[in-house]
């Protein structure tokens, strides 16, 4: 099977697989085309590819000779004309987004398997790409946000008296709150949590986090990890005691989000008029509305004196780990349809990878994405 590797559009320095996932798949038997640059804004050079066994070619090529295709983002931009029936894309879709392409695509006969529809169980977890890369936004907000506060994370007892640790309150403890959580703590901030899970509530207590619970969340085991909406009773009691919490904090990293729905705001505009001037929130849901109600998506601003950053794009600021991560999770799910000899098998009855698959043969496979977009 030839499979082939596209470079980014924009502001991406991402890549699909970086040349140590080429060997790794050349040795699974997959022949692999990498178009010329691809891995320029990750670090890896045409020739680092061609020493782990890829050839290099232009675009068009690598499309139209792939049997497999795979990149970061889907090639939205490109004419499906240059795509054929029959051909495997592997990408992450941003279904919502992307849903009059996926339509296009559906119709001329691709198959599409989208990273970020992998099953969220514990056979996935090695391809779980959304985890790995909210991995980097976990750490990378941190460390934004202790760059721009005027204060140290840290307490410090010195000879020009003793500075009080930054306090820090996380929303959200799922992949990237609980990063975030280790990170703060790890610079040593005093950190508190909110999460509707109570499942999380040891993980946070054992990074060193406060974890602050609200009477009444709803929980759901079947919604397979991810947390349901909560009652209005309920996230009017959350708004109190966060608005309380966000008063004493320095800085809030705001990670809480429900798959295929608007992020819940938790954080009013009020809420951010009470906080320290100087104070810094860094918004990782901006991209689904934002957990503050003042985020604006992808830019960041100053309002009364606070930082709000609505960043959208930590992986792509943290190429080569990010890549390296993105490589391995794609790998780990090709090892599941790879048979010998190289040939991809996409056997259905297989739970990870009919929940991976968004389209094929015309038709649509995946149910949460089918729950995503409303098609019965
Ligand atoms: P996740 O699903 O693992 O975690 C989200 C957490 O939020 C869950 O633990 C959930 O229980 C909690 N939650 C939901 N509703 C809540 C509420 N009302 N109050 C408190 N907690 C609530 O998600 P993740 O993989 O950690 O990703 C977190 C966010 O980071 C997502 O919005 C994701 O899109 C975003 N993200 C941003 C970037 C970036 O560059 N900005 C990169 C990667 C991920």
């Amino acid at each position: 099977m030839i499979t082939g590797i596209l470079k980014e559009s924009g502001n991406e320095n991402r890549v699909a697989l970086l040349p140590g996932e080429v060997s790794v798949l050349r040795k699974l038997g997959a022949e692999v085309l990498v178009e010329t640059l691809a891995g320029k804004a990750a670090f890896a050079s045409d020739s680092d590819y061609v020493f782990a066994g890829a050839a290099i070619d232009e675009r068009r090529n690598v499309i139209s000779k792939s049997e497999l295709i795979l990149s970061v983002n889907p090639p939205v931009s490109d004419s499906l004309d240059f795509f054929r029936e029959g051909q495997i894309l592997c990408s992450v879709l941003s279904p919502v987004e992307n849903r009059e392409w996926l339509e296009k695509a559906r119709i001329k006969g691709l198959t599409i398997l989208a990273l970020d529809l992998i099953p969220r169980i514990t056979r996935a977890q090695a391809m779980d790409i959304l985890s790995s890369m909210a991995t980097v936004a976990g750490y990378k907000a941190v460390l934004d946000a202790a760059s721009l506060l005027p204060r140290f994370f840290p307490m410090f007892m010195s000879a020009s008296g003793t500075i009080k640790p930054a306090r820090v309150l996380i929303l959200g403890a799922g992949v990237a709150g609980l990063q975030a959580v280790a990170i703060a703590r790890k610079l040593g901030a005093v950190v508190e949590v909110f999460d509707v899970r109570s499942a999380v509530k040891e993980e946070v207590k054992s990074l060193g986090g406060k974890f602050i619970e609200v009477e009444g969340a709803r929980e759901d085991v079947s919604a397979g990890g991810y947390a349901i909406e909560q009652s209005d009773e309920f996230k009017m009691k959350q708004k109190q005691l966060i608005q309380q919490r966000a008063a004493a904090s320095d800085v809030i990293i705001c990670t809480a989000q429900i798959p295929g729905k608007k992020a819940p705001v938790l954080v009013l505009a009020d809420t951010v008029k009470s906080m320290k001037p100087g104070s810094v929130i860094v918004d990782l849901a901006a991209s689904s509305g934002g957990n503050c109600e003042m985020t604006q998506n992808g830019k960041n601003i100053l309002v009364n004196g606070i930082h709000i950053i609505g960043k959208t794009d930590y992986p792509s600021g943290m190429p080569t780990d990010a890549s390296r991560m993105f490589g391995c999770n794609i790998i780990n799910l090709l090892r599941i349809m790879l048979e010998k000899g190289g040939e991809l098998n996409l056997n259905l009855s297989d739970e990870i990878i009919k929940g991976t698959t968004a389209i094929h043969k015309k038709e649509y496979i995946s149910e949460r994405l089918k729950q995503m977009l409303n098609i019965k």
